[in-house]
């Protein structure tokens, strides 16, 4: 299984590894209850370092986003225009992410998100969002 182990710290393995499962693992506070990303050994709210992993929604709300037409090194190259954004966790974090439409013209401010880690580019899972499909 490929994932983004190069980019995993020892603080950061258990976010990489639930990607890859699907999942987004982020840090909760067990002394005061907030939660945070990017992960680290203390809370960034109280200082404890008492942190635990849970498992987010998958749910979130689109706070902005921006399409990249000039690829930030080599392997990006193939999937530009692609395009990025803030997507905002009912958990209380705001998280940077892969947007997954063909056409930023699909995006509306706030709409509901849902999480899709994917492979990108082709060997470390990454985050994603795509808006949330309507249930009829
Ligand atoms: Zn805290």
């Amino acid at each position: 299984m490929s994932y983004g182990s190069a980019l995993a710290t020892s603080y950061s393995k258990p976010y990489w590894d639930g990607l890859v499962q699907g999942l987004i693992r982020i840090q909760r506070c067990i002394a005061c209850g907030n939660c945070q990303d990017f992960p680290q050994g203390r809370c960034r709210h109280c200082l404890s370092e008492n942190l635990a992993w849970i498992d987010a929604s998958g749910s979130g709300t689109l706070l902005t986003f921006s399409s990249v037409h000039r690829a930030p090194s080599p392997e990006f190259s193939k999937y530009i225009p692609y395009i990025v954004g803030m997507v905002s966790l009912p958990e209380g974090i705001q998280l940077m992410s892969r947007i997954l439409v063909e056409d930023e013209s699909e995006l509306v401010l706030d709409m509901p998100m849902s999480a899709k880690p994917i492979q990108w580019p082709d060997t470390a899972y990454v985050l994603g969002f795509e808006p949330k499909r309507k249930t009829s």
